[in-house]
Protein backbone atom coordinates (compact mmCIF):
# COMPACT_ATOMS: atom_id res chain seq x y z
CA UNK A 1 0.00 0.00 0.00
CA UNK A 2 2.61 2.58 1.29
CA UNK A 3 4.80 2.08 -2.23
CA UNK A 4 2.06 2.45 -4.23
CA UNK A 5 0.17 5.53 -1.99
CA UNK A 6 3.62 6.56 -2.54
CA UNK A 7 3.49 6.41 -6.06
CA UNK A 8 -0.01 8.46 -6.71
CA UNK A 9 0.79 10.80 -4.11
CA UNK A 10 4.00 12.19 -7.06
CA UNK A 11 1.41 11.60 -9.51
CA UNK A 12 -0.97 13.68 -8.32
CA UNK A 13 1.49 16.12 -6.71
CA UNK A 14 0.89 18.03 -10.30
CA UNK A 15 -2.23 19.83 -11.38
CA UNK A 16 -4.02 17.20 -14.01
CA UNK A 17 -7.20 16.69 -15.55
CA UNK A 18 -8.73 14.09 -13.44
CA UNK A 19 -11.82 12.30 -13.96
CA UNK A 20 -13.91 10.19 -11.76
CA UNK A 21 -16.20 7.28 -12.35
CA UNK A 22 -18.23 4.54 -10.44
CA UNK A 23 -20.77 1.83 -10.97
CA UNK A 24 -24.09 2.09 -12.62
CA UNK A 25 -26.96 2.70 -10.20
CA UNK A 26 -24.13 4.56 -7.75
CA UNK A 27 -25.01 3.76 -4.22
CA UNK A 28 -23.82 5.71 -0.97
CA UNK A 29 -20.59 4.44 -0.99
CA UNK A 30 -19.97 5.29 -5.07
CA UNK A 31 -21.04 8.58 -4.49
CA UNK A 32 -19.69 8.98 -1.42
CA UNK A 33 -16.03 8.11 -2.16
CA UNK A 34 -15.84 9.64 -5.55
CA UNK A 35 -17.42 13.28 -3.98
CA UNK A 36 -14.90 12.83 -1.27
CA UNK A 37 -11.96 12.08 -4.02
CA UNK A 38 -13.48 14.98 -6.38
CA UNK A 39 -13.43 17.48 -3.03
CA UNK A 40 -9.62 16.04 -1.90
CA UNK A 41 -8.37 16.71 -5.51
CA UNK A 42 -9.94 19.88 -6.11
CA UNK A 43 -8.40 21.65 -3.02
CA UNK A 44 -5.11 20.79 -3.94
CA UNK A 45 -5.82 22.58 -7.42
CA UNK A 46 -6.80 19.96 -9.75
CA UNK A 47 -9.54 19.84 -12.49
CA UNK A 48 -11.56 17.13 -11.89
CA UNK A 49 -14.88 15.75 -12.92
CA UNK A 50 -17.30 13.21 -11.74
CA UNK A 51 -18.72 10.75 -14.32
CA UNK A 52 -21.38 8.44 -13.23
CA UNK A 53 -22.82 5.85 -16.16
CA UNK A 54 -26.38 6.80 -14.78
CA UNK A 55 -28.57 9.06 -12.17
CA UNK A 56 -28.92 7.79 -8.54
CA UNK A 57 -31.43 8.12 -5.65
CA UNK A 58 -32.03 11.82 -4.44
CA UNK A 59 -31.06 10.94 -0.82
CA UNK A 60 -27.48 10.93 -1.98
CA UNK A 61 -27.59 14.53 -3.92
CA UNK A 62 -27.03 16.60 -0.77
CA UNK A 63 -23.33 15.64 -0.56
CA UNK A 64 -20.86 18.81 -1.43
CA UNK A 65 -19.78 18.66 -5.41
CA UNK A 66 -23.06 16.64 -6.21
CA UNK A 67 -24.25 19.81 -8.17
CA UNK A 68 -20.90 19.33 -10.71
CA UNK A 69 -21.54 15.35 -11.29
CA UNK A 70 -22.61 14.50 -15.06
CA UNK A 71 -24.63 11.50 -15.83
CA UNK A 72 -23.28 9.90 -18.79
CA UNK A 73 -26.31 8.48 -20.26
CA UNK A 74 -28.05 11.76 -21.61
CA UNK A 75 -24.90 13.67 -21.68
CA UNK A 76 -22.43 11.38 -23.68
CA UNK A 77 -20.76 13.62 -26.14
CA UNK A 78 -19.99 15.96 -23.15
CA UNK A 79 -18.73 12.94 -20.98
CA UNK A 80 -16.42 11.41 -23.72
CA UNK A 81 -15.11 15.31 -25.05
CA UNK A 82 -13.77 15.35 -21.08
CA UNK A 83 -12.56 11.67 -20.43
CA UNK A 84 -10.58 12.73 -24.09
CA UNK A 85 -8.52 15.24 -22.14
CA UNK A 86 -8.12 13.21 -18.93
CA UNK A 87 -4.94 12.60 -17.81
CA UNK A 88 -6.01 10.38 -15.02
CA UNK A 89 -9.23 8.20 -14.58
CA UNK A 90 -9.94 7.24 -11.16
CA UNK A 91 -12.01 4.60 -11.05
CA UNK A 92 -14.18 3.76 -7.13
CA UNK A 93 -16.38 0.69 -6.41
CA UNK A 94 -16.13 -1.69 -9.11
CA UNK A 95 -14.31 -4.53 -10.57
CA UNK A 96 -14.95 -5.13 -13.57
CA UNK A 97 -15.23 -2.36 -16.56
CA UNK A 98 -18.82 -3.60 -17.58
CA UNK A 99 -20.32 -2.22 -14.31
CA UNK A 100 -19.60 1.22 -16.10
CA UNK A 101 -22.11 -0.24 -18.48
CA UNK A 102 -22.71 2.55 -21.85
CA UNK A 103 -19.39 4.80 -19.90
CA UNK A 104 -17.35 1.79 -20.21
CA UNK A 105 -16.16 1.88 -24.12
CA UNK A 106 -15.36 5.70 -23.53
CA UNK A 107 -13.08 4.34 -20.17
CA UNK A 108 -11.48 1.46 -22.01
CA UNK A 109 -10.45 3.32 -24.90
CA UNK A 110 -9.11 6.04 -23.31
CA UNK A 111 -5.42 6.47 -22.36
CA UNK A 112 -5.54 7.94 -19.36
CA UNK A 113 -3.70 6.70 -16.25
CA UNK A 114 -5.84 4.90 -15.19
CA UNK A 115 -6.93 4.25 -10.78
CA UNK A 116 -9.01 1.55 -9.37
CA UNK A 117 -9.73 2.16 -6.01
CA UNK A 118 -11.92 -0.44 -5.10
CA UNK A 119 -13.19 -3.27 -2.40
CA UNK A 120 -15.04 -6.03 -4.24
CA UNK A 121 -13.67 -9.75 -4.75
CA UNK A 122 -11.04 -10.72 -7.65
CA UNK A 123 -10.52 -7.16 -9.36
CA UNK A 124 -9.91 -7.60 -13.27
CA UNK A 125 -6.22 -6.18 -13.01
CA UNK A 126 -6.05 -5.41 -16.33
CA UNK A 127 -8.61 -2.68 -15.82
CA UNK A 128 -6.01 -0.06 -14.19
CA UNK A 129 -2.06 0.69 -14.42
CA UNK A 130 -2.49 1.05 -10.37
CA UNK A 131 -4.50 -0.94 -8.66
CA UNK A 132 -6.10 -0.37 -4.92
CA UNK A 133 -8.08 -3.51 -3.84
CA UNK A 134 -8.85 -4.40 -0.36
CA UNK A 135 -11.78 -7.36 -0.01
CA UNK A 136 -11.52 -7.33 3.75
CA UNK A 137 -12.16 -3.55 3.74
CA UNK A 138 -15.88 -3.03 4.41
CA UNK A 139 -16.70 0.34 1.79
CA UNK A 140 -14.62 2.05 -0.48
CA UNK A 141 -14.88 5.30 1.20
CA UNK A 142 -12.67 3.21 4.50
CA UNK A 143 -9.83 2.08 1.56
CA UNK A 144 -10.07 5.51 0.13
CA UNK A 145 -9.33 6.73 3.57
CA UNK A 146 -6.46 4.19 4.00
CA UNK A 147 -4.89 5.40 1.46
CA UNK A 148 -5.40 8.80 2.20
CA UNK A 149 -3.47 8.60 5.33
CA UNK A 150 -0.82 6.04 3.33
CA UNK A 151 -0.20 9.34 1.17
CA UNK A 152 0.24 11.57 4.52
CA UNK A 153 -2.81 13.66 3.56
CA UNK A 154 -5.19 13.01 6.83
CA UNK A 155 -4.56 17.53 7.27
CA UNK A 156 -6.59 17.71 3.74
CA UNK A 157 -9.21 16.24 4.97
CA UNK A 158 -12.35 18.91 5.68
CA UNK A 159 -15.81 18.79 6.75
CA UNK A 160 -17.16 18.25 2.65
CA UNK A 161 -14.73 15.29 2.80
CA UNK A 162 -15.21 13.79 6.15
CA UNK A 163 -19.02 13.91 5.24
CA UNK A 164 -18.67 11.94 1.70
CA UNK A 165 -16.72 9.13 3.51
CA UNK A 166 -19.18 8.60 6.30
CA UNK A 167 -21.50 8.47 3.95
CA UNK A 168 -19.48 5.53 1.84
CA UNK A 169 -18.80 3.59 5.26
CA UNK A 170 -22.48 4.29 7.15
CA UNK A 171 -24.32 2.93 3.66
CA UNK A 172 -21.81 -0.02 2.44
CA UNK A 173 -21.84 -1.20 6.46
CA UNK A 174 -25.24 -0.88 7.16
CA UNK A 175 -25.25 1.55 9.74
CA UNK A 176 -22.01 -0.12 11.17
CA UNK A 177 -23.93 -3.56 11.51
CA UNK A 178 -22.38 -5.83 8.65
CA UNK A 179 -19.26 -8.42 9.13
CA UNK A 180 -17.44 -6.33 7.76
CA UNK A 181 -17.61 -3.64 10.24
CA UNK A 182 -14.36 -3.20 12.50
CA UNK A 183 -12.91 -1.38 15.04
CA UNK A 184 -10.73 -0.44 12.58
CA UNK A 185 -14.19 1.55 10.75
CA UNK A 186 -15.36 3.10 14.05
CA UNK A 187 -11.64 4.45 14.36
CA UNK A 188 -12.05 6.08 10.94
CA UNK A 189 -15.52 6.80 11.66
CA UNK A 190 -14.31 8.94 14.70
CA UNK A 191 -11.82 10.62 12.92
CA UNK A 192 -14.09 12.20 10.40
CA UNK A 193 -16.34 13.02 13.19
CA UNK A 194 -13.24 14.60 14.48
CA UNK A 195 -12.81 16.36 11.00
CA UNK A 196 -16.31 17.46 11.45
CA UNK A 197 -19.05 15.05 10.02
CA UNK A 198 -22.02 16.06 11.64
CA UNK A 199 -22.95 12.12 12.34
CA UNK A 200 -26.50 12.28 13.36
CA UNK A 201 -27.33 14.63 10.99
CA UNK A 202 -26.08 12.81 8.14
CA UNK A 203 -28.53 9.62 9.54
CA UNK A 204 -31.26 11.86 9.11
CA UNK A 205 -30.13 13.20 5.34
CA UNK A 206 -29.51 9.34 4.20
CA UNK A 207 -32.04 7.22 5.99
CA UNK A 208 -34.57 9.61 7.57
CA UNK A 209 -36.08 11.13 4.16
CA UNK A 210 -38.06 9.13 2.23
CA UNK A 211 -40.82 10.12 0.29
CA UNK A 212 -44.63 8.94 1.98
CA UNK A 213 -45.07 6.71 -1.22
CA UNK A 214 -41.92 5.32 -0.88
CA UNK A 215 -42.89 4.43 2.72
CA UNK A 216 -46.23 3.06 1.92
CA UNK A 217 -44.63 0.98 -1.03
CA UNK A 218 -42.74 -0.73 1.51
CA UNK A 219 -45.84 -1.18 3.59
CA UNK A 220 -46.93 -2.74 0.56
CA UNK A 221 -44.24 -5.03 0.11
CA UNK A 222 -44.00 -6.02 3.50
CA UNK A 223 -48.06 -6.77 3.83
CA UNK A 224 -48.74 -8.13 0.55
CA UNK A 225 -45.58 -9.28 -1.81
CA UNK A 226 -43.19 -11.22 1.00
CA UNK A 227 -43.03 -14.73 -0.17
CA UNK A 228 -41.96 -16.70 2.81
CA UNK A 229 -39.94 -20.14 2.87
CA UNK A 230 -39.60 -20.83 6.31
CA UNK A 231 -38.31 -24.18 5.82
CA UNK A 232 -35.21 -23.14 3.69
CA UNK A 233 -34.65 -20.11 5.79
CA UNK A 234 -35.42 -18.29 2.85
CA UNK A 235 -37.49 -14.91 1.40
CA UNK A 236 -38.25 -13.19 -1.80
CA UNK A 237 -40.13 -9.43 -2.53
CA UNK A 238 -41.06 -8.83 -6.19
CA UNK A 239 -42.26 -5.74 -7.49
CA UNK A 240 -43.37 -4.95 -11.48
CA UNK A 241 -43.33 -1.56 -13.29
CA UNK A 242 -47.09 -1.51 -12.64
CA UNK A 243 -46.52 -1.72 -9.14
CA UNK A 244 -43.85 0.33 -8.93
CA UNK A 245 -45.90 3.26 -10.64
CA UNK A 246 -48.37 2.90 -8.30
CA UNK A 247 -46.48 4.17 -5.84
CA UNK A 248 -44.66 6.98 -7.64
CA UNK A 249 -41.50 5.28 -7.88
CA UNK A 250 -38.50 7.33 -7.82
CA UNK A 251 -34.91 6.09 -7.92
CA UNK A 252 -34.08 4.80 -4.92
CA UNK A 253 -37.45 4.07 -3.46
CA UNK A 254 -36.93 0.50 -2.88
CA UNK A 255 -33.15 0.42 -1.65
CA UNK A 256 -33.27 -0.70 2.06
CA UNK A 257 -36.23 -2.74 1.35
CA UNK A 258 -34.87 -6.10 1.42
CA UNK A 259 -33.45 -5.78 4.62
CA UNK A 260 -36.72 -5.87 5.50
CA UNK A 261 -37.04 -9.36 5.06
CA UNK A 262 -33.66 -10.29 6.42
CA UNK A 263 -34.86 -9.04 9.19
CA UNK A 264 -37.62 -11.78 10.15
CA UNK A 265 -36.08 -13.89 12.68
CA UNK A 266 -34.39 -17.31 10.99
CA UNK A 267 -34.12 -15.46 7.65
CA UNK A 268 -30.37 -16.10 6.06
CA UNK A 269 -31.28 -15.26 2.22
CA UNK A 270 -33.81 -12.74 0.95
CA UNK A 271 -34.47 -11.57 -2.67
CA UNK A 272 -35.47 -8.25 -4.06
CA UNK A 273 -36.84 -8.75 -7.54
CA UNK A 274 -37.54 -5.71 -9.20
CA UNK A 275 -38.85 -5.08 -13.11
CA UNK A 276 -37.20 -1.95 -14.47
CA UNK A 277 -38.44 -2.10 -18.38
CA UNK A 278 -37.56 -5.09 -20.33
CA UNK A 279 -35.16 -6.28 -17.54
CA UNK A 280 -35.69 -7.29 -13.94
CA UNK A 281 -32.54 -6.90 -11.17
CA UNK A 282 -32.28 -8.62 -8.43
CA UNK A 283 -31.00 -7.58 -4.91
CA UNK A 284 -29.16 -10.55 -3.07
CA UNK A 285 -28.81 -10.26 0.35
CA UNK A 286 -27.50 -13.30 2.78
CA UNK A 287 -26.32 -13.33 6.63
CA UNK A 288 -23.23 -15.50 7.83
CA UNK A 289 -21.72 -18.02 5.14
CA UNK A 290 -24.19 -18.27 2.43
CA UNK A 291 -22.65 -16.29 -0.36
CA UNK A 292 -25.47 -14.55 -2.35
CA UNK A 293 -22.28 -13.19 -4.69
CA UNK A 294 -21.74 -17.05 -5.98
CA UNK A 295 -25.78 -17.55 -6.54
CA UNK A 296 -25.71 -13.57 -8.62
CA UNK A 297 -22.88 -14.66 -10.40
CA UNK A 298 -24.04 -17.98 -11.54
CA UNK A 299 -27.45 -17.61 -12.34
CA UNK A 300 -27.88 -13.67 -12.73
CA UNK A 301 -25.14 -12.30 -14.66
CA UNK A 302 -24.26 -10.40 -11.91
CA UNK A 303 -21.77 -10.08 -8.60
CA UNK A 304 -20.82 -8.23 -5.18
CA UNK A 305 -19.67 -8.97 -1.93
CA UNK A 306 -20.31 -12.20 0.17
CA UNK A 307 -23.48 -11.22 2.04
CA UNK A 308 -25.02 -8.39 -0.15
CA UNK A 309 -25.08 -8.92 -4.27
CA UNK A 310 -27.13 -7.88 -7.59
CA UNK A 311 -27.61 -9.19 -10.72
CA UNK A 312 -30.40 -9.23 -13.65
CA UNK A 313 -32.38 -11.20 -16.13
CA UNK A 314 -34.73 -10.51 -19.11
CA UNK A 315 -37.11 -13.21 -18.06
CA UNK A 316 -40.50 -11.49 -16.31
CA UNK A 317 -40.52 -11.28 -13.13
CA UNK A 318 -42.76 -14.42 -12.48
CA UNK A 319 -39.90 -16.62 -14.22
CA UNK A 320 -37.60 -15.01 -12.45
CA UNK A 321 -39.33 -15.82 -8.80
CA UNK A 322 -39.90 -19.64 -10.16
CA UNK A 323 -35.87 -19.36 -10.85
CA UNK A 324 -35.25 -18.34 -7.72
CA UNK A 325 -37.40 -20.79 -5.73
CA UNK A 326 -35.52 -23.52 -8.30
CA UNK A 327 -32.27 -21.79 -6.28
CA UNK A 328 -33.34 -21.89 -2.47
CA UNK A 329 -34.52 -25.75 -3.24
CA UNK A 330 -31.33 -26.43 -4.98
CA UNK A 331 -29.33 -24.78 -1.67
CA UNK A 332 -31.43 -26.05 0.78
CA UNK A 333 -28.35 -27.71 3.01
CA UNK A 334 -26.70 -25.02 2.78
CA UNK A 335 -29.84 -22.75 3.93
CA UNK A 336 -29.94 -25.00 6.29
CA UNK A 337 -26.52 -25.33 7.72
P1 LIG B 1 -27.82 -3.80 -4.83
O1 LIG B 1 -28.58 -5.01 -4.48
O2 LIG B 1 -27.83 -2.78 -3.74
O3 LIG B 1 -28.17 -3.26 -6.19
O4 LIG B 1 -26.32 -4.26 -4.97
C1 LIG B 1 -25.63 -4.82 -3.90
C2 LIG B 1 -24.18 -5.02 -4.28
O5 LIG B 1 -24.12 -5.99 -5.32
C3 LIG B 1 -23.52 -3.79 -4.88
O6 LIG B 1 -22.85 -3.07 -3.88
C4 LIG B 1 -22.55 -4.35 -5.85
O7 LIG B 1 -21.38 -4.71 -5.19
C5 LIG B 1 -23.20 -5.63 -6.32
N1 LIG B 1 -23.94 -5.58 -7.59
C6 LIG B 1 -25.19 -5.10 -7.80
N2 LIG B 1 -25.56 -5.25 -9.08
C7 LIG B 1 -24.52 -5.86 -9.71
C8 LIG B 1 -24.28 -6.30 -11.05
O8 LIG B 1 -25.12 -6.16 -11.95
N3 LIG B 1 -23.07 -6.87 -11.30
C9 LIG B 1 -22.13 -7.03 -10.33
N4 LIG B 1 -20.96 -7.61 -10.66
N5 LIG B 1 -22.32 -6.64 -9.07
C10 LIG B 1 -23.48 -6.07 -8.75
MN1 LIG C 1 -19.02 -0.35 -2.01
Amino acid sequence: MFKKANNLKKIISQPKNIVITTHRGPDGDAMGSSLALYNLLINIGHKVNVITPNDYASFLNWMPGNDTVIEYDGNEEKSILITSKADIIFMLDFNSITRLDNFSQTVSDSKAFKVLIDHHQDPDMKIADLIFSDSTSCSTAQLLYELIEAMNMTNDINMDIAECLYVGIMTDTGSFKYNSTTSRTHNVIANLIDKGARNSKIHDLIYDNSSADRMKLLGYCINDKLLLYPENNAAIISLTDEELNRFNFKKGDTEGIINYALAIKGIIFAVLIVQRGDIVKLSLRSKGNFKVNLIANKYFNGGGHTNASGGMTYMTVNETIKKVESIINKYKKELNN
